[in-house]
C-alpha cells in the first residue's frame, strides 16, 4: 500500500488532501497540531474504508518539527507522497517588529517544509511513484500590499522546488509546486473579514470584493486543489517536475 504525510491536515486544503489521498488507496499519516482535529480526520478517512494514522507536531517549532520526521520514520518506511501543506496567512504590516512578523511566517512557510523535506527524502519511494508537493500560492506570483512576508514564503518554497526536482530527478522522485488562488478554508475566511471590514462590510463583502479579480467568480473548494494533487500522484507527475500548477479560477490568467 503506498504512503502519503500530509501536513497541515486538521483542516481546509491539507485535509481535503489527506482524505482524497486515502480514497485513491494511499495509507495518510496526517500530521498537524491539534489532536482532536487529527483524531476527527483520521476517523473519517477509517470509517470510508481508508488506512490513516496521525502524529501530532508544531512545524513552528524546530524541535517538534524534528520530532515529527523521526516518528514518520517508524511509522512508514518508505513515503510514496510528501505533502507539505501546512501555512500561516495573514498580513505583516511595517507596524510590526520585522522579527515578529516575518520569523514565524518564514519558519512555518518555508523553513519548516524545507527540513521536513530533507529529513524524509531518503524514505521516498524510488519505484517511479515517489512524488513531493508544495502548496505554495499564486501570491508567489503576484504581490499583495502588506503580505511581503506571506508572497516571499510561498515564492521560496516554488524555488525550492525547482531546486528539488533537479536534485532527486534521476531517484524517480517528481517534485510540484500547487498555487492555489483563493480557496474557501479558514485562512480565507479570515482574509475576507479583513477586507470586508476595509470596504465598511463584513466577510461577505470582503468576498465580493475579491472575487471581482476572480474569472470564474468563486472560490476554489479544497477539494478542487486536492484533484491536482491526486492527479500528479498517479502517472501523470511522472514526467513532469519542478513546474507549478496554477489552480485559481483564471486570477493570474
Ligand atoms: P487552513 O488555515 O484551513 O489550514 C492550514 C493548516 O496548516 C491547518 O491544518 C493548520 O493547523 C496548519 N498549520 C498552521 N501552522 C502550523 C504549525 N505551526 N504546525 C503545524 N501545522 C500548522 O488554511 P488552508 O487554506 O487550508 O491552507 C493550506 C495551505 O494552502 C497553506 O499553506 C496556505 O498558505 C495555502 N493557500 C491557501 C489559500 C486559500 O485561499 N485558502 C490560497 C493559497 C494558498
Amino acid at each position: 500500500m503506498k504512503t502519503a504525510l500530509t501536513t497541515g491536515a486538521t483542516s481546509g486544503i491539507g485535509r481535503a488532501i489527506a482524505v482524497g489521498l486515502a480514497e485513491d488507496g494511499y495509507r495518510v499519516i496526517a500530521t498537524g497540531r491539534r489532536v482532536d482535529a487529527l483524531a476527527s480526520v483520521v476517523s473519517e478517512i477509517r470509517e470510508k474504508g481508508g488506512s490513516a494514522d496521525f502524529v501530532a507536531a508544531d512545524l513552528s517549532d524546530r524541535a517538534s518539527a524534528d520530532a515529527l520526521a523521526t516518528k514518520v520514520a517508524e511509522l512508514a518506511p518508505t513515503l510514496n507522497a510528501l505533502v507539505l501543506n501546512a501555512g500561516i496567512g495573514g498580513p505583516t504590516p511595517r507596524r510590526d517588529p520585522f522579527d515578529v512578523a516575518f520569523d514565524r511566517m518564514f519558519e512555518t512557510n518555508l523553513v519548516a517544509p524545507m527540513r521536513l523535506t530533507r529529513a524524509l527524502l531518503s524514505r521516498l519511494a524510488r519505484d517511479g511513484s515517489g512524488r513531493v508537493f508544495m502548496i505554495s500560492s499564486i501570491l508567489a506570483r503576484i504581490g499583495v500590499p502588506e503580505y511581503g512576508a506571506y508572497c516571499a514564503s510561498k515564492a521560496g518554497l516554488v524555488g525550492f522546488a525547482r531546486a528539488l526536482a533537479r536534485d532527486v530527478a534521476r531517484e524517480k522522485i517528481t517534485v510540484h509546486a500547487i498555487l492555489p488562488g483563493w480557496t474557501r478554508t479558514a485562512m480565507a475566511e479570515a482574509s475576507f473579514e479583513r477586507l470586508g471590514r476595509a470596504v465598511g462590510g463584513d466577510a461577505r463583502a470582503g468576498e465580493a470584493a475579491a472575487m471581482r479579480d476572480v474569472p470564474i467568480g468563486r472560490p476554489a473548494e479544497p477539494e478542487e486543489i486536492a484533484a491536482m494533487v491526486r492527479a500528479l500522484a498517479g502517472p501523470v507527475g511522472a514526467a513532469t517536475t519542478g513546474q507549478t500548477f496554477v489552480v485559481d479560477g483564471g486570477a493570474v490568467s
